[in-house]
């Protein structure tokens, strides 16, 4: 039977970008989103359509969905996966950094949601996987923001699984601990980042993203009338 579109958001590097890779050995139809168009074109995925979308710009991925659902068909999965992390203590912290976080990690997250729900209603079926953290679960020092953040899509997520149970739309939580991506190289703090890369050493290293992605895949194949809720995963010497 020919498969259903899948969506990921923050395909261009990491976790997104080895869940595409993924996805497309097992023959999704795929729209990959995110700002570096170039990043998503050189993976050269087939039945892949590669949208330049800034998850935070009115209509940027509306517009990609659209185009994604005329030629693929409705979108089946959508994983919300773009996210930054910014680590800063409250007192220093820049507030533009704060606004960043709040408006990639949740308020994206909800628009995108939002735009494939109405589909997935209609077809009575389908399945979001929101990237959460462990940082959603429990704090950490320098994350105040980062954690408001992930405690966020925790949340949200519940309610979203509540409210779209009935209509057969799943709503599964990943919730990764430390992985190697590019995601710690955006905070601004030389400290915090040489702080958080010996924390990685001293557990024998982060998770590879590889293991996000085989959660991402597991929670996703499994039948339409089971849910996974949550799966959170991390280097077993990970004692935070
Ligand atoms: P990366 O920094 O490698 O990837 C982040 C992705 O998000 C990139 O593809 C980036 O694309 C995209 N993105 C960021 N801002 C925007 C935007 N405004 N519009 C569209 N896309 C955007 O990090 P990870 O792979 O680690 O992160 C993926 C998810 O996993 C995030 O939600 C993160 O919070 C979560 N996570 C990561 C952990 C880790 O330790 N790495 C641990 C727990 C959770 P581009 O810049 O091209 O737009």
């Amino acid at each position: 039977m020919r498969k259903k579109l899948v969506v990921v958001t923050g395909a261009s590097s990491g976790i997104g970008r080895t869940t595409a890779i993924r996805l497309a050995e097992k023959g999704y139809p795929l729209l990959l989103c995110a700002r570096r168009l170039d990043r998503l074109t050189e993976l050269n995925l087939p039945n892949t359509l590669c949208e330049q979308v800034d998850i935070t710009k009115e209509g940027e991925f509306e517009q990609a969905l659209v185009k994604a659902q005329k030629e693929f068909g409705p979108a089946d999965c959508l994983v919300n996966n773009a996210g930054v992390m910014l680590l800063g203590t409250i007192d220093t912290q820049d507030e533009s950094e704060w606004k960043k976080m709040y408006d990639v990690n949740v308020l994206s997250l909800l628009n995108t949601t939002k735009s494939v729900l109405s589909t997935m209603k209609e077809q009575g079926a389908g399945t979001i996987i929101n990237i959460s953290s462990i940082a959603g679960r429990k704090t950490f020092l320098n994350h105040a923001a980062y954690c408001g953040t992930k405690f966020a899509v925790h949340s949200l997520s519940e309610t979203m699984r509540e409210e779209l149970s009935s209509f057969g739309v799943r709503v599964t939580v990943i919730a990764p601990g430390a992985v190697e991506t590019e995601l710690l190289s955006h905070t601004t703090s030389d400290t915090i980042k040489d702080n958080y890369n010996s924390w990685k050493e001293a557990m024998g290293g982060a998770l590879d993203s590889e293991e996000v992605a085989q959660a991402i895949l597991y929670a996703y194949e499994r039948p339409q009338n089971v849910c996974i809720r949550e799966i959170v995963l991390a280097a077993t010497k990970q004692s935070l």
